[in-house]
C-alpha cells in the first residue's frame, strides 16, 4: 500500500477533515472549518437567522448565532459592543434587527461595566422610536426594569431636542404592543424643559390640550404636533397639504382616508424620506402622481440616482432591490393596489441599487466569481427578506463586482462546472434568473479553482459565494485546490469567501493571508474585494 494515499495534508476528500487544519464536520456532510466567534457576530449582524438555511431551523440558528455574541461580549464586551454599533451606524446590513437584538443580549449581561457600555449606546443603534421599542421587546428576554435601563430608556427622550422628540412621537406611535406611554411611565423619565414636558405629557396623555396654544402662538418645537392634530381632524386636502407644506407631516401622520389623493402624495414627496420614496412607489403611480414627464417621477428619479441621499438615508441594496422587485410587478403584495409601471424608474431603481454600495476604485485585477449554485442556496430568504434565496443574492453581489471590475467572469457551480452566461449587461433579474434556473445538486467549493488551473486560466482573485457547506466525496478542499493553482500556475492567486447565509463554517483557511472570510450582503463587501 501507498501510506500517502491515506493521509497527507494536499490532497483530502472534502468529506474528510485534512489532517492537523482543525476542520469539522459541516452540515453537509463534508469538513470545513468553523468561523470564530468574532466572524460569527459579523454574519450575524449583517445577514440575521430570519428563514434559518437548508440545513438549520431559524431558532436553532438563532440560538448558535446568539451565543456566539455571548461569548464575544465575555471575551471582549467593548470591542463587540463597538461592532454593533459599526454595523448598525453604517447602514450595512439590510435590517437593524440583529443589531438592536446582539445590544439587547448586550444590555441584559451579567457583568454591570458590559450592561452600562450598551445602554450608553441605545441612542446610536436605536434611532428611531421603532427601534427603540424592538430593542425594549427584546430586552426584557434578558433583564428586568432596573435603574440602568429606566435611566437609558428616560435618556433616549430627554438627551433629545423637543422638536426632534416631537417627531419621533407623531411618526412611530406605537409597536408590537409598546407605545411611548408605557415606555415613559416604565422610565419614569423626568423631562429637562418645560417643551420637554409638553410633548412628553403629549405622548403620555395623547390629546392636544397639552399642547394647548392658539396656532400663531405655538412654540415652534411644537408646531409639529399641533400640526398633526389639526390633519386628524381634517377632511379636506387642501387644508391638509398646507399642513404637510408648512410643518413637514411625514406619511405617517396623514389620516388614511386621505391617502388616496395625489395632491396629498405630492406634497408629502417634497421633503420624503428615501427608503419612504421607494417603498410608496407603487402607491404613488397607482393614484396617478408618478407617470412619464411628471415633476413627481424626475423628482422621485433624481433621489433614486442621489448617492449622498442614499448614504444619508442608509439605503441597502437589498432593500433597493426588494422595492424594485415589487415596483415592477404593478401591484402589491397584499391588498388591491395596482398601477402602471414605468420603465425610466425601474431602470433608476436598478441604478440606485449599484450606487448604495460604499464607493469601490477598480483594481485591475482578474477576477473568478464563483457562485454556488447547489441546491442548499436555492432554500429560505436570504437576509430576511422574503422571495430573495441565497443563490440570488449571490448573483447580484457578483453583479455588483462585475459592474466595477474590467476584468470578471461569472461562473456557477455545484457538483459540476456552470456556465451561466451572466455579463454585466445583465440586469438583476436576469442574472438573478439566470442563476437560479441552474441551480441543483450537491457543492463542490474546489471548482472555479480546478476549472482556472485545467483551462490556464490567469486569475488574481477567486470570489466564492457560497454557504460553505462544501461536500464532495471526490474533489480536494477549495483551500487545498487554491494551493495547487497557486504552485502549478506560479500565480499569487488569493481566495474570497463570500459568507451567504450566517452557518459557522467557511471554506477558507484561518490565519491564511491569501485567504479572506467576508460577509456576503453588507454594503462594503465589493469594495473589500476589490482591495483584498
Ligand atoms: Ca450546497
Amino acid at each position: 500500500m501507498k501510506y500517502n494515499n491515506h493521509f497527507n495534508t494536499r490532497v483530502t476528500p472534502q468529506v474528510q477533515a485534512i489532517p492537523g487544519s482543525g476542520q469539522v464536520a459541516n452540515l453537509g456532510g463534508g469538513f470545513s472549518w468553523k468561523v470564530t466567534d468574532a466572524q460569527q457576530l459579523e454574519r450575524f449582524l449583517i445577514l440575521g437567522t430570519e428563514g434559518g438555511t437548508y440545513y438549520v431551523t431559524e431558532q436553532k440558528l438563532t440560538v448558535e448565532n446568539a451565543t456566539s455574541v455571548v461569548n464575544c461580549l465575555a471575551a471582549d464586551a467593548r470591542t463587540t459592543i463597538d461592532k454593533i454599533v459599526e454595523v448598525s451606524v453604517t447602514g450595512k446590513a439590510a435590517k437593524n434587527d440583529p443589531a438592536i437584538f446582539a445590544l439587547a443580549i448586550a444590555a441584559g449581561s451579567a457583568d454591570p461595566a458590559c450592561r452600562a457600555y450598551a445602554l450608553s449606546k441605545l441612542s446610536q443603534v436605536c434611532r428611531t422610536a421603532t427601534h427603540l421599542f424592538t430593542f425594549v421587546e427584546f430586552v426584557e428576554g434578558f433583564r428586568g426594569w432596573g435603574k440602568g435601563l429606566r435611566k437609558a430608556v428616560a435618556k433616549w427622550y430627554t438627551e433629545k431636542d423637543p422638536g426632534k422628540l416631537a417627531y419621533q412621537i407623531v411618526k412611530y406611535q406605537q409597536r408590537n404592543g409598546w407605545s411611548h406611554r408605557d415606555l415613559l411611565r416604565l422610565a419614569h423619565a423626568s423631562p429637562p424643559s418645560e417643551l420637554h414636558q409638553a410633548v412628553m405629557r403629549y405622548a403620555v396623555k395623547g390629546t392636544e390640550r397639552t399642547v394647548d396654544y392658539p396656532a400663531d402662538q405655538v412654540p415652534s418645537e411644537l408646531r409639529l404636533i399641533w400640526a398633526f392634530e389639526q390633519a386628524k381632524k381634517s377632511r379636506d386636502v387642501k387644508e391638509v397639504v398646507d399642513l404637510i407644506d408648512q410643518y413637514g407631516l411625514t406619511h405617517e401622520m396623514v389620516p388614511n382616508d386621505l391617502k388616496k389623493s395625489p395632491e396629498i402624495w405630492s406634497a408629502l414627496l417634497v421633503n420624503m424620506p428615501i427608503t419612504a420614496t421607494i417603498r410608496n412607489l407603487g402607491r404613488m403611480s397607482s393614484i396617478g402622481l408618478l407617470k412619464p414627464f411628471s415633476a413627481a417621477s424626475k423628482l422621485v428619479e433624481a433621489r433614486l440616482l442621489n448617492p449622498e441621499v442614499l448614504r444619508n438615508g442608509r439605503v441597502h441594496p437589498l432593500q433597493i432591490l426588494s422595492a424594485k422587485m415589487t415596483y415592477q410587478q404593478g401591484h402589491g403584495v397584499k391588498g388591491n393596489l395596482t398601477w402602471t409601471t414605468d420603465a425610466r424608474l425601474t431602470q433608476a431603481l436598478e441604478d440606485s441599487f449599484y450606487l448604495s454600495f460604499e464607493t469601490v476604485e477598480p483594481s485591475g485585477k482578474n477576477f473568478l466569481l464563483g457562485i454556488d449554485v447547489s441546491g442548499s442556496m436555492t432554500w429560505v430568504q436570504a437576509g430576511g427578506l422574503p422571495g430573495f434565496t441565497p443563490n440570488m443574492t449571490s448573483a447580484v453581489m457578483a453583479m455588483a463586482t462585475a459592474r466595477v471590475e474590467q476584468n470578471y467572469h461569472i461562473m456557477g457551480f455545484a457538483h459540476t462546472f456552470r456556465d451561466l452566461g451572466i455579463t454585466a449587461r445583465d440586469t438583476l433579474e436576469s442574472a438573478m434568473q439566470k442563476t437560479h434556473s441552474g441551480s441543483f445538486g450537491y457543492t463542490d467549493c474546489s471548482l472555479p479553482m480546478v476549472w482556472a488551473l485545467a483551462n490556464n486560466l490567469l486569475v488574481d482573485t477567486f470570489v466564492v459565494y457560497t454557504d460553505s457547506e462544501t461536500n464532495s466525496r471526490t474533489a480536494i478542499h477549495p483551500a487545498q485546490a487554491l494551493d495547487q493553482y497557486r504552485q502549478k500556475m506560479g500565480r499569487n492567486a488569493k481566495l474570497i469567501v463570500c459568507a451567504m447565509t450566517s452557518s459557522n463554517h467557511t471554506i477558507a483557511r484561518p490565519g491564511d493571508p491569501n485567504m479572506l472570510d467576508v460577509v456576503g450582503f453588507s454594503t462594503d463587501t465589493p469594495k473589500l474585494i476589490s482591495m483584498f
